[in-house]
């Protein structure tokens, strides 16, 4: 149907005048701040953690605006040029209003409160609108691509009770047109490693023959990578690697979720490959070096604890050489790195704390969620992942990661890690 450019206009009016309410809100609103005294014991970390959670979730959908009920917010996000600025929320699970939605949707399976799950709600027909639409992702990874929105699904579909949309053959045709573009990359954020993993929950979920060839197709993706001789794809300015989310321990990760679906010895050979090339960026043990600058960095996107985690799922998944001592140095380097700049999940703290969580060392994770805790009450903010000063609402750089981080923390048995995009619990 065409739409004539006054119509149009109009139709986007309350979404512009949102959107400059919502910027001027950057500026001038205050956000929510930790009024708790700092605490002795254990158990009143957990307590302090979900009420920071809970009143972070408050925020969000306080200060979250709606069109015809979809919910969209403004804020501070990476563009496709790699530019920090101020904007309408990506349609992702990395930064934009499905992952803000995950969160608040597992905010309503704890508390069981109406306005979170109204915002839920919304939000899971945004993702599934998004999901049927050909128009607004490009990349197929599962952060800041079209999977990000299937994973989304699996966990609202589950929480609110409904059909996930990846049953739906429109959905399916749409990830393997994503697969087959020609500039696929195959990284983990928006690459062929990420559809893996979000296609190997699904799996392991349901018997799906046509998902399974899907995921096949994503496991082939990868093995190019050695036909190549060169990690081609996962170079960033001329050098290859290493890391959960551009590098080798994700392509490595994703093969080992694959392998507990369909065993083959050629993705063995090649997960065996991808983790001796991450295995070359430890300098010592629990001295991680990122490829990017060769500086010693220790959290998830690009470091350490990404890298651990990784290695930890590998090493409850299958025997792979030396993936016990990687993440006993990965551990290292996050207790020795203790305070991040950032407390977000991508590079920060709470990203972190995941991979002491997931290691079983639950008092070193809440000691981590202590520190966060305590330097946002002396600080009276939270640091966000682009910069203190950029208020940023998303999952994995923003307000809405630093509460699911928290509200893991307090519950972990009930909340999953996003961090390895794990599956709905229970
Ligand atoms: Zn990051």
């Amino acid at each position: 149907m065409r739409v004539s450019k006054p119509a149009l206009i109009k139709a986007l009016r309350p979404a512009h005048r949102a959107s400059l309410f919502s910027s001027a809100s950057l500026v001038c609103d205050p956000f929510p701040l930790v009024d708790c005294a700092p605490d002795a014991s254990s158990s009143e970390v957990t307590e302090r953690a979900l009420r920071e959670a809970l009143k972070i979730a408050d925020y969000l959908c306080e200060t979250v605006h709606y069109v015809k009920s979809v919910p969209f917010s403004v804020g501070n996000s990476v563009t496709v040029n790699g530019v920090v600025s101020t904007t309408l929320l990506p349609p992702t699970l990395y930064d934009g209003v499905p992952g803000i939605g995950l969160f608040i949707a597992y905010c309503y399976k704890v508390t069981g409160h109406e306005h979170f799950l109204d915002y839920a709600r919304r939000a899971h027909k945004l993702v599934r609108n998004l999901a049927r639409s050909r128009d607004y992702l490009a990349s197929c990874g599962a952060f800041s691509g079209y999977t990000g929105l299937i994973y989304v699904d699996l966990h609202l579909s589950k929480l609110l009770g409904s059909m996930p949309i990846i049953r739906d053959p429109t959905v399916k045709s749409r990830i393997q047109a994503l697969l087959d573009q020609a500039d696929l990359t195959f990284d983990v954020i928006s690459g062929s490693a990420g559809v893996l993993i979000v296609l190997a929950r699904w799996l392991l979920m349901e018997r799906d023959t046509s998902v399974r060839r899907l995921a096949r197709t994503a496991a082939s993706a990868l093995a190019k990578l050695r036909e190549r001789d060169i990690w081609d794809r996962l170079v960033d300015r001329g050098r290859m690697l290493g890391g959960i989310a551009h590098g080798t321990a994700g392509v490595a990760w994703a093969l080992a979720e694959w392998l507990q679906i369909e065993d083959s010895a050629e993705h063995r050979e090649l997960l065996d490959i991808a983790f001796r090339h991450q295995i070359s960026f430890e300098r010592t043990f629990g001295k991680w070096i990122d490829a990017r600058d060769g500086k010693l960095n220790s959290f998830w996107c690009h470091g350490a604890a990404g890298i651990g985690l990784a290695a930890d799922r590998i090493s409850k998944l299958l025997t792979v050489e030396n993936s016990k001592a990687v993440v006993e140095s990965t551990i290292e380097a996050v207790l020795d790195e203790r305070n991040c700049e950032s407390h977000c999940l991508c590079h920060g703290t709470l990203g972190n704390a995941d991979l002491l969580l997931q290691a079983g060392r639950i008092e070193a994770a809440r000691e981590l969620a202590r520190t966060v805790l305590d330097a946002a009450t002396r600080e009276g903010a939270w640091r966000f992942g682009l910069g203190s000063a950029r208020i940023s609402y998303g999952l994995m750089c923003g307000l809405a990661g630093i509460g699911f981080g928290l509200l893991r923390i307090a519950i972990p048995t009930q909340i999953p890690s996003v961090l390895t995009l794990d599956g709905p619990v229970g």
